[in-house]
């Protein structure tokens, strides 16, 4: 494995491939400008994110003008691939998703069309709008069927919700009055321990798509769902509202240890998407992928705070400069999911948790520590399907206020700050990107994702096969280093966040 000390000073934002370097003792040292170069004569390579786009494809294309807009914008702003993306997982984008109903016809032009472009069409289901369901996402799972691609499928809507407002969910105070807790904003959370009769009706939300998709002789290869403020949840006011109530308090002696209350509330959560979600699906599709929104392997902390998430005083964290990092259950196996779902955004209060002088790096820092955390803990079978996004999210400059309280917007990110990013995450193993924006951010956000991504696809067999050398996160701007080992050599790039200009140094030293 490659250490901290192979490297003793690199510099600038490259990529390469390093070959014959992992011989005992084996030392080179090598100066690189801006540009193609040859390392060694071992024809290392170096391409810039700007270079060998392709042509901007020639096609008919009439066919297009029924799609909406989002889809016409991924069309649009995402070139053909120039290398193949061969069998590895196609990238997801938000803004392809939902193309409305299709004729067999135009569906098979549009998932071919996004196909060259390496993106994979994603429709959702409806729970009880099973026709309208039905129109949209029958003709793009045929056309992906008879292409040999992925049918994939967003199952959001289906989840929600266990804590449906009946009264037998709530939580029962001494005086045995039901009561909820209001601190998860709109929709009110109940009591964990009472939700087991609402296994059956939620499963079988799920259950018409399942079957009508088997009766038409289609698979289902990947299913996200994006289900976050329902069932057992311990952030927020969850811990008090546990406390207060006498049904919890039996079920739980060891209330007064956060951990264990932790622990506890995302065993009875997995269960549930277990029970609901990963295990009706792959009884029927047995080489899904299945997976939920922040639902990933990790060291047991969570450097990030979601936008409905507050900071609870009391509760045990680590403390770095002003980031309060929680504690994480391992909450991932239990839930039978056969992908992980990290969540890699720049939430605006994470700006103010870090003092480093180089503004971008108080992003970087933080979205690569979380994502290297679910890299370096994954199991090597389950694929990290990564949720990624450029603009500020923009949740306020504390955790707990809204945009409104939050006074000054944190400085956006660099675009090129965030591509070497994306890359980082590429070569410290994450399988594939899943963009999520806004609407009005569909065009910018493509635009950003998509060439690193089809760039990437060049080294596919690094991809494919290769061992990240390191998950380490220096915790000072400087030298980022990311890279996949595939025998003998090593496909790496190096980012300099204080001096982009730099030319390169590089020593490999190898034990
Ligand atoms: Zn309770």
């Amino acid at each position: 494995m490659w250490h901290d000390g192979m490297l003793k000073r690199m510099a600038w934002g490259g990529l390469m491939a390093v070959a014959g370097l992992m011989a005992q003792g084996a030392t080179t040292t090598a100066v690189l400008e801006d540009g193609p170069k040859t390392l060694s004569g071992e024809r290392p390579f170096i391409i810039g994110l700007n270079e060998n786009f392709p042509e901007p494809e020639k096609e008919d294309t009439m066919w297009k003008q029924d799609l909406p807009d989002h889809i016409r914008t991924v069309l649009d702003v995402a070139q053909p691939l120039e290398h193949s993306r061969g069998d590895r997982l196609p990238l997801y984008v938000w803004p392809a998703m939902n193309p409305g109903p299709l004729s067999d016809e135009t569906a098979l032009r549009l998932v071919e069309a996004l196909d060259k472009r390496g993106i994979g069409l994603v429709c959702s289901l409806y729970a009880e709008q099973e026709e309208r369901t039905f129109a949209e996402a029958l003709p793009v799972a045929r056309a992906q069927h008879k292409l040999g691609l992925h049918v994939n499928i967003n199952a959001t809507q289906p989840m929600y919700s266990f804590f449906n407002g009946d009264e037998r969910t709530a939580h029962v105070d001494e005086d045995g009055n039901p009561f909820w807790d209001d601190s998860f904003g709109k929709e009110h959370m109940g009591c964990p321990f009472t939700l087991d009769f609402r296994i059956t009706p939620m499963r079988e939300r799920l259950r018409p798509f399942i079957e009508r998709y088997r009766e038409e002789g289609l698979p289902v290869d990947f299913v996200f769902a994006d289900w976050e403020i329902d069932g057992p949840i311990e952030w927020n006011g969850a811990w008090e509202a546990s406390k207060r109530c006498v049904r919890c308090r039996e079920e739980m002696p060891d209330l007064d240890n956060f951990l264990a209350f932790q622990q506890r509330l995302r065993s009875l959560r997995s269960a549930l998407q277990r029970k609901v979600f990963s295990t009706p699906i792959l009884a029927s599709f047995p080489q899904a992928l299945v997976g939920n929104y922040a639902v990933y392997p990790n060291n047991g902390f969570r450097y990030w705070y979601d936008y409905f998430e507050t900071i609870v005083p009391g509760q045990p964290e680590i403390v770095e400069q002003r980031a309060r990092y929680r504690h994480w259950a391992n909450e991932f196996e239990t839930t039978g999911y056969t992908f992980a779902m990290p969540v890699v955004y720049p939430w605006s209060w994470t700006y103010d948790w870090y003092d480093f002088d180089m503004p971008d790096y108080r992003w970087v820092y933080n979205m690569l520590k979380v994502a290297s955390n679910a890299a370096e803990y994954r199991h090597k079978d389950i694929p990290l399907i990564t949720f990624v996004h450029w603009h500020t999210v923009n949740v306020g400059r504390n955790v707990g206020d809204g945009p409104e309280e939050g006074g000054a917007t944190a400085p956006q990110l660099s675009e090129w700050a965030y591509q070497e990013l994306l890359w980082h995450l590429l070569l410290r193993g994450h399988d594939t990107l899943f963009l999520w924006c806004m609407p009005e951010e569909n065009e910018k956000e493509v635009a950003l994702l998509h060439p690193v991504w089809a760039a990437a696809q060049e080294y596919g067999e690094f991809l494919d096969n290769g061992v990240p050398t390191t998950y380490y996160v220096p915790d000072q701007p400087g030298l980022v280093w990311s890279g996949l080992r595939l025998g003998n050599r090593t496909l790496m790039r190096t980012t300099d966040f204080v001096n982009r200009e730099a030319s390169m140094d590089i020593q490999f030293s190898c034990r």
